[in-house]
Formats: C-alpha cells, structure tokens, sequence
C-alpha cells in the first residue's frame, strides 16, 4: 500500500521512533507544530478512526497514554493537546490513523482544542439535534 505511515512501520521510510510495541508505534512528527510534536499510530492501517476495530483502539490508547507522559517530561513541557484529525474535512492528510500529541508550555501562545474551529452554531434546537444523534446509534 502506497501511505507513508505504513513505509515509517515497515522502515522504509527513516522515522525518529520514540516508541514502539506489538501494534502501535510513535515517532516525531516532521514538521512539529511545538517542540516534541509526537504522532501515535496502529501499526495496522486503518484510514479513519471510525475503521479501527475496538481491540485495536484500545491497544492504541494504552500507547497514547503512555507516550503522552514520556512525552511531557522528556520535554519539559507543562501539558499536551491529544487528538486526531479524522477525514479529509477535519485537516487529516495522512489517511492511516494517527493521534496526536501536541506538548503545550505555559505562555506558548496557543490555544484549546475547540478553539480550531467556530461557526457559532445555532443552539435553539439542541434537543432536536440530541435526537438526531441518539437515533444514530439504532445504526450503529
Ligand atoms: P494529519 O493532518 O494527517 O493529521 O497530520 C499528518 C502529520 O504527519 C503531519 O503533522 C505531518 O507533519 C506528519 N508527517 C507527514 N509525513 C511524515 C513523515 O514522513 N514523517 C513524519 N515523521 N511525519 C510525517
Ligand atoms: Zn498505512
């Protein structure tokens, strides 16, 4: 398969890997939005977050708990935004899953998670929108 995430796991592609055990690895990201940027992935591939089956998200989110503490001390920092951009309309450009780990430092000029976007979305009619989702889960 043709995806980048996928040459770093087989190691033809070099990688600054930080960890790594049966099914996730993590490594440095490229172009860091902060210092020590860090992505997790399943060594798996799976395109989006709704792919991966429930044993594998929750092997990958061991890993990202325990990266994201060797992370915040091996650089110093004073917390971490941890997400992941899921499909194209969300920012994400590598389509093999990945989570991120963004180390945050006091006064670094950045902001919350929720501050990536604001539509300022009507909320007249949450329950209408409640229902919606709840309905959704009959399909699940
Ligand atoms: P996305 O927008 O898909 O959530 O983010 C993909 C991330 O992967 C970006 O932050 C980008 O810098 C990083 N990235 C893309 N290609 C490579 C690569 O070849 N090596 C590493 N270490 N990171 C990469
Ligand atoms: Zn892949």
């Amino acid at each position: 398969m043709d995806c980048i995430f996928c040459k770093i796991i087989s190691g033809d592609i070099p990688a600054k890997i930080v960890y790594e055990d049966a099914t996730s690895i993590a490594f440095l990201d490229i172009t860091p939005c902060a210092k020590g940027h860090t992505v997790v992935i399943p060594k798996k591939h799976y395109d989006t977050f709704q792919d991966i089956d429930e044993n594998a998200v929750r092997d990958l989110f061991t890993s990202v708990k325990m990266v994201a503490k060797a992370v915040e001390k091996g650089t110093g920092a004073d917390g971490s935004n941890i997400g992941l951009n899921n499909k194209k309309a969300a920012g994400q450009e590598v389509p093999h899953i990945h989570i991120h780990i963004i180390p945050r430092y006091e006064g670094d000029g950045g902001g919350a998670i929720q501050s990536i976007i604001n539509t300022h979305p009507n909320t007249d009619n949450l329950d209408d929108l409640k229902e919606k989702i709840k309905y959704c889960f009959k399909k699940i």
